[in-house]
């Protein structure tokens, strides 16, 4: 449904912290909040008048998309006043807030690819926001050790013939940390020398403490100020996030390139908070001393106290209202059974055990840290500390300090695409193209044999290649063993699609674009399907098989039919032992019907979790295909306001959060060799259907089932009623040939085996589980 744009931007991780403090303050738990991005003070009373009178005078109606001149003048004067630069109210805009500023400024400078250094730790959206623009976010670490200032050095290394931009951001959110005149003057001498523009986001300029004295990129004369934008605002000086007001000086192209984009999306800022804006620069300045001063008290009390936590560097800031201690010792230890093993886990933590919210480092780039907003009294800010330091004093050693990366692999596509059948004619064609795109010297290629028929893979994707040699038993890789089927699955290839086509003439695959290793296991077992029509006296079915006193119960039903959930519920009873799933093979073996599996290891959606959480430790020693490791990348967004999310708790990956992760499990590692039968023969069969009209459950005769069977009908996981002859997703062909070969199969199936129907729209899942367990035993 969305774009496959907004899909690589993650929603803030700040705010989603926000979702999960307020759902605990309103469970009534005590909990204090340093997570805050927002002076805690009202917005100075000159201020709130003059947005009185702005109402009172009318001034509510559109404004120009730039702003009124009155507040562009009052900037103007700022910059004269403050750097003595010479702009003129051409050189201004006023957006909603210095975010839609950093957003215009992005949009309006940035070509596809154009590359943007961002110092880390970088406030959260900078880097989103280059991508939004299809630029390129360069991350450069900072260090501790120099206050997290970016050096010449580490600048010049950064830069290559693609860098557009620089964002700094000077004090820092969420270090704190400030530039002196002559380090900025350094980074600022690069940026000219390079023919870099500065992006100068000075939000927190008025916020600054000791002797620390704070200097604009605008103040360093002519020729930086024709090549950079300063971005500040009202927000933190001036106490006024809501009333979202912010704006840029800069060069006068830029700024109308911005006005472009305003004028197509929120036109201009508040009318009322320009007003307010305009008193706010001229009027008094004495709520912005006042407030610094307490920030300051909280500053150094705070300091004080994490001065005195075991094993916790912290530096000193020049501004903002932030502390970004250094926890990084108390990762891989643990408290009761839960490991910390990141900023996130750490945070989580805090936020359970000691009733502090904190910002993980993680957000900003900086994993080893957290951010401590001492934007709270100072009472506060000191009970919050000492929470802190008492909840670290808990953590223990973790028993397994090693920690293992899950063998994780990421794919572009996740989908199925639909697969398309093609003439041998065409067929070259794709095999010509396929082979065009892998040279000689690039491309992998693997004989497994699957129920008999060999299938070759050729392709130039590692991880395609990784997983279906895992998966599948191997075949011999002679030069004169012809494979019965050949699949090209070719990444890279220009001007294609995901897309997937087979030919049945000769048993020939493509597979274009798409590394999604399911889809290449279902073209797979179509094929196999397809080639056995012909040639042996087997049949697949897209089910699952379970033994139980060495008769094979097989479980057939479509995706949101429940069977695999009853599956899970089966597996868990310690006499059922497993065949297979997801796809076996039927043959003949002294006049019975007997079910084989058909791979080594089993694909499985990793959520099957949900039903047995036992697996889950078994794929974290499994190769893994989407799984869900970062946060920001999580499609389950109700999960991170829960307590629940598993990464907060230290876990590898999520395994219920994505539709579209699978692992690769060895079947050996659930319950060992003794809970698994390769072959079993078959004596039952449970179709899972869910039929608004049909009794809960039924034993059908013959006939019945294989009508229901060939008609295949079902609710799709969306909603919608689909069908598929006999539920097998992966079938290639249904001409009559090959129809009338599995009608064949499946009667004489259904004639040697009982067949029923569990309806799972009547049926709770334990009256369901219930009922199969009546039918598994019955004899
Ligand atoms: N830049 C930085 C570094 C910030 O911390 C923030 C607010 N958290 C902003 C920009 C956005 O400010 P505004 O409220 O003016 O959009």
């Amino acid at each position: 449904m969305l774009s496959d744009y907004i899909q690589r931007i993650g929603a803030s991780p700040t705010l989603r912290i926000n979702a999960k403090v307020r759902q605990m303050k309103r469970e009534g738990i005590n909990i204090i909040d340093l997570s805050l991005g927002e002076p805690d003070f009202p917005t100075p009373s000159n201020v709130k008048e003059a947005a009185h009178r702005a109402i009172d005078n009318e001034c509510t109606k559109y404004t120009s998309n730039v702003g009124i001149l009155e507040l562009r003048q009052a900037i103007v004067d700022k910059y004269r006043r403050e750097c003595g630069a010479d702009y003129n109210p051409g050189n201004v805009i006023v957006s909603t807030g210095a975010k839609q500023a950093l957003f215009n400024a992005c949009h309006a400078m940035l070509n596809e690819g154009d590359e943007v250094i961002i110092p880390a730790p970088y406030w959260v959206s900078y880097p989103q926001m280059v991508a939004l623009a299809r630029g390129t976010p360069v991350i450069v670490h900072t260090k501790e050790e120099s206050g997290f200032r970016l050096t010449s050095d580490e600048l010049g290394r950064a830069i290559t013939a693609r860098t557009k931009a620089i964002i700094l951001n000077n004090p820092s959110n969420p270090t704190g940390s400030g530039y002196s005149p002559e380090d900025l003057l350094k980074v600022i001498d690069v940026c000219m020398d390079e023919g870099l523009i500065i992006i100068s986001d000075e939000i927190y300029e008025k916020l600054t403490y000791g002797d620390y004295i704070f200097k604009s990129v605008a103040a360093f004369g002519e020729k930086v100020q024709e090549n950079s934008l300063v971005i500040s605002g009202f927000s933190k000086a001036y106490a006024m996030t809501g009333w979202r007001i912010g704006y840029t000086v800069g060069p006068a192209v830029i700024i109308q390139g911005m006005e472009k984009i305003q004028s197509h999306s929120t036109s201009n800022a508040n009318s009322i908070a320009q007003w307010a804006g305009v008193e706010a620069l001229n009027g008094s300045q004495t709520e912005i001393k006042n407030m610094c001063r307490k920030f300051e008290e909280r500053r150094n009390a705070a300091l004080e106290l994490i001065k005195d936590i075991p094993h916790c560097s912290c530096y000193e800031p020049e501004g903002a209202f932030y502390l970004f201690p250094n926890l990084s010792w108390y990762y891989d230890k643990q408290y009761e059974d839960m490991p910390i093993r990141n900023s996130a886990g750490l945070t989580y933590y805090l936020l359970k055990h000691a009733e502090v919210a904190l910002i993980p480092g993680e957000a900003f780039g900086a994993d080893n840290f957290v951010r401590l907003s001492y934007s709270a009294s100072t009472d506060v800010v000191k009970e919050g500390v000492r929470r802190i330091k008492t909840a670290l004093a808990r953590l223990k050693p973790a028993l397994k300090s090693i920690r293992i990366p899950l063998r994780n692999t990421h794919t572009r596509v996740r989908e199925y695409t639909t697969i398309e059948l093609k003439s041998a004619s065409e067929c070259a064609d794709l095999i010509s193209e396929a082979e065009s795109v892998m040279p000689y010297d690039n491309f992998h290629e693997w004989n497994v044999v699957i129920g008999g028929v060999i299938l070759r893979l050729v392709t130039n994707s590692p991880h395609l290649i990784d997983f279906w040699m895992n998966n599948f038993f191997p075949a011999a890789m002679n030069s004169d063993q012809v494979p019965n089927g050949i699949i090209y699955a070719v990444m890279d290839a220009p001007k294609r699609k995901p897309s997937t086509f087979y030919c049945t003439e000769n048993h020939t695959g493509v597979i274009f674009n798409s590394a999604f290793y399911p889809q290449l296991r279902s073209l797979a077992f179509g094929m196999v399907d397809d080639i056995t029509t012909s040639t042996l006296d087997t049949f697949q079915i897209a089910g699952s098989c379970v033994a139980i006193e060495d008769k094979g119960l097989c479980l057939i039903g479509p995706p949101a039919s429940g069977v695999t959930t009853h599956l899970a519920g089966l597996l868990n009873r310690p006499e059922v032992k497993l065949n297979s799933i997801n796809g076996f093979m039927v043959s003949q073996s002294n006049g019975s019907l007997v079910a084989e599996s058909l791979e080594m290891k089993f694909l499985i959606r990793t959520n099957i979790v949900k039903g047995m959480p036992e697996l889950a430790g078994l794929f974290d020693r499994s190769k893994l295909e989407n799984v869900i490791v970062d946060k920001r990348n999580c499609p389950t967004e109700n999960c991170i306001s829960r307590n629940d999310c598993l990464i907060d708790q230290g876990k590898l990956g999520c395994y219920i959060a994505s539709r579209y992760s699978f692992g690769l499990l060895d079947p050996l590692w659930i319950g060992g060799r003794e809970k698994h039968r390769k072959r079993s023969v078959i004596s039952k069969m449970i179709i899972f259907l869910r039929d608004v009209s049909a009794p809960k459950v039924t034993r059908l005769s013959p006939d019945d089932a294989l009508r229901r069977l060939e008609d295949g009908a079902h609710y799709s996981d969306r909603g919608g009623l689909l069908s598929k002859p006999f539920f097998n997703f992966h079938r290639l062909v249904n001409d009559p040939v090959h129809v009338k070969h599995l009608v064949s199969q499946w009667e004489t199936l259904l004639s040697s085996v009982s067949t029923y129907l569990i309806n799972t729209d009547r049926l709770s899942k334990t009256e369901a589980q219930v009922a199969i367990w009546e039918i598994a035993e019955e004899h």
